[in-house]
């Protein structure tokens, strides 16, 4: 009786909470929220549509395609202008215009954009000439291993060393940049290119430009396999990376030279442009691909804008189906909420897809992008935490672990450490994760253990400072550079003195942690401390041999703790990130978890009992105007199949906040919510997230 009486009193309160919840819009006419640059793509509010053109689209009614944009909410839009296909009446004798091209397409589509407060990113591709200017000019073409070009559906491919890449390519941008007022450029797929789209590899370029120019600057022979234990490939992959650098800085100074203002699109250029997608060769499936390709920009470069765009397509082979319409949903929110650009790529155009399941969807997303850009505009994350990029993909599995805890991080490249366009200084990171960075040279290990010294916390794993004989003191090993390499049956062992340390209670149930991951040995220095042992390749057969003793033991810690300077670090000798992404092993979270909470004494800024299929991110407006959580509902995955999301209900979240808050508004639900605020932490329940919510704080 007394519990059913408690059981009705709570759910009059809930009640009571709840309705006092509005559905009421925001009003977003008084934020301002300045700006972050001079630019208009930088940290500005972008939603980018690519139509790849075929040439037949060229017949396009112009109008109906630009309505379809205007429809879909696009401010940005590139648009295939030369190279393979000409879009414009081009008067160069070597630039083959689409046959189905009727007046000129690219000045009436500009003109349009312009009117309707779109932006024109022309794009080019030199990779391919039409196989009757191939004729003319065979100086111009790659040539495989086996003497003969690549002709696929009649276009042939061209060596980025020829005269077409490095000097025709910029006639028929000089004609073309110089006939439209184009805001942008995109230009796609230079390099060294040996595989034809049926995936055929045809070997490495032995065209005559690149024999003459491997000689005169190796003085050798153009190799012929690719085989990295010959030094005279060795010799020819620098030479390929200089040829690649040399050709991106004639593009670059060429497009600064023609018109400062005009926005380079590419990976290294102003708007960094990438994809997220499914792979039709692969069956793995990266849930987060919109999340890393907007955090590594955003996080790494102050100058440079990312432009991920959701592949409409389900791949290169099958260019005429979409995904399914919950992965668009998942990658365009990822951009969004964590302060990027929602971006989409198509092969033809919106209007003329042949599967359409899912365009509404899209374009719902895009709209909630445009009513709330002001929300999109100047903002920075609010994260604690620093994950740096390592060579290997150990990172991801790191990634894996932050966001199922509700951690919140920037993502930063390793090569961006120490440069000043980190957005960010290091010292603003109560802890800076180094994911397998083995490339590091002595400036920036010293910085990394300045950092530690002045008090920073530190997690390190894999090799990181190992490959250029510049290991960090921080981390206060010596280490032998000896790697046991990955075996099988391989485990770490956990022994009462380790559960001390790391926790009895969530180590009770472990006594050994899987090891399937190279392993390096290394030796505690003085005062640092060592934990768990590595039992190399135990017996795994018959049954009845599957155990080891005590002599099985190896004496190599896998992982060490150490006092340095006024800060601490924690060293794992293997790839603890790469482990959790292969198998999301609970021991290798309890062993992360413990690393950061109980030895780096990590507070986090958000605590929520939220489900770890809640991605949650924490950003902040730089003119001070707003900031607001984002909570993206990935429950509809199951392996590879992707299906609604199911409501979440009741999620409590409490979280420090930059400012006072005033309000708080759910802009997917849109609703007000009530909360609770103390010394700086908000408390409150956000009652849905169906596919996402943004909990957004205002301070007036
Ligand atoms: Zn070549």
């Amino acid at each position: 009786m007394m519990k059913n009486y408690l059981f009705l009193v709570s759910s009059l309160f809930a009640l009571l909470l709840l309705s006092c919840n509005q559905t009421r819009s925001v009003d977003l006419s008084e934020i301002d929220p300045g700006r972050y640059d001079s630019t208009w793509y930088n940290r500005a509010p972008l939603r980018h549509i690519q139509t790849n053109l075929r040439e037949i689209d060229a017949d396009m009614d112009v109008d109906t395609y630009i309505q379809a944009l205007v429809d879909a909410s696009a401010s940005v839009v590139t648009f295939n202008t030369g190279g393979i296909r000409a879009f414009y009446p081009t008067k160069l004798p070597y630039h083959y215009k689409s046959p189905y091209l009727k007046g000129d397409l690219v000045g009436e589509v500009i003109e349009k954009f312009h009117e309707n407060g779109i932006k024109f990113i022309a794009r080019f591709d030199m990779s391919k000439v039409h196989e009757s200017i191939a004729e003319i000019h065979p100086d111009w073409l790659y040539v495989g291993t086996d003497g003969k070009v690549v002709n696929y559906n009649g276009e042939v491919h061209t060596c980025i060393t020829g005269a077409y890449q490095q000097e025709y390519a910029f006639k028929i941008m000089d004609e073309a940049l110089s006939a439209y007022p184009v805001d942008g450029v995109f230009f796609n797929n230079a390099g060294f290119t040996t595989r034809d789209y049926s995936e055929i590899e045809h070997g490495l370029c032995q065209c005559d430009n690149c024999r003459n120019g491997f000689r005169n600057a190796k003085g050798l022979d153009l190799p012929v396999e690719a085989d990295l234990n010959d030094p005279v490939y060795r010799e020819y992959r620098a030479w390929q990376q200089d040829v690649i650098a040399a050709h991106t800085k004639h593009i670059k100074d060429y497009f600064k030279a023609l018109d400062p203002g005009l926005v380079y699109f590419n990976h290294e250029g102003d708007i960094v442009r990438s994809e997220s997608g499914t792979s039709f060769t692969s069956q793995d499936y990266w849930t987060y691909h919109g999340t890393e390709n907007t955090k590594k920009v955003l996080n790494s470069n102050k100058y440079q804008m990312p432009s991920d765009t959701y592949n409409y397509l389900l791949g290169m082979d099958y260019r005429h189906t979409a995904t399914s319409p919950n992965i668009g949903r998942i990658f365009l929110t990822e951009h969004m909420l964590n302060g990027g650009s929602p971006g989409i790529y198509f092969i033809g155009r919106i209007e003329n897809q042949l599967d359409r399941e899912s365009i509404p969807g899209i374009k719902e997303l895009f709209g909630f992008h445009k009513t709330h850009e002001k929300l999109f505009t100047n903002v920075e994350s609010l994260a604690k935490v620093a994950l740096v990029m390592g060579a290997s993909r150990d990172y991801r599995g790191i990634i894996r672990l932050l966001t199922e805890e509700h951690i919140n991080y920037d993502l930063i490249q390793g090569e961006a450490l120490g440069s000043d366009r980190l957005p960010r200084q290091l010292g603003s990171y109560d802890v800076i994760i180094l994911s397998n960075v083995t490339e590091m040279d002595a400036k920036t290990t010293a910085l990394i253990d300045g950092y530690v010294e002045n008090g920073g916390r530190l997690l390190v794993t894999g090799h990181t400072g190992i490959s250029l004989g510049n290991p960090l003191q921080s981390i206060g090993v010596t280490v032998e550079a000896q790697i046991y390499p990955r075996t099988k049956s391989t485990y770490l062992k956990v022994d009462e003195s380790d559960k001390n340390v790391l926790g009895q209670e969530q180590f009770q149930d472990f006594d050994v942690i899987l090891m399937n991951s190279d392993f390096l040995k290394c030796v505690p220095g003085p005062g640092a401390k060592a934990y768990m042992k590595l039992v190399p390749n135990t017996m795994h057969g018959p049954p009845e041999k599957c155990y080891f003793t005590d002599s099985d033991v190896s004496s190599f810690p896998g992982m060490v703790v150490n006092e340095f300077g006024q800060g601490k670090s924690v060293y794992f000798p293997w790839q603890i990130g790469s482990q959790y992404n292969w198998r999301g092993n609970n021991a290798h979270r309890a062993l992360f978890l413990s690393s950061l909470e109980t030895l780096l004494n990590f507070e986090n800024h958000l605590i929520t009992d939220a489900s770890p299929l809640i991605e949650m991110t924490h950003l902040g407006n730089l003119n001070g105007a707003f900031e607001w959580l984002g909570l993206i509902n990935h429950s509809g995955q199951i392996g590879n199949v992707f299906r609604e999301p199911v409501p979440i209900y009741e999620t409590k979240i409490r979280f420090k906040t930059l400012n006072p808050v005033e309000r708080i508004y759910l802009l997917r639900s849109g609703e007000t919510l009530n909360f609770n605020q103390n010394d700086g932490w908000v408390e409150c329940t956000v009652p849905e997230v169906d596919d996402f919510e943004m909990v957004l704080c205002l301070n007036n």
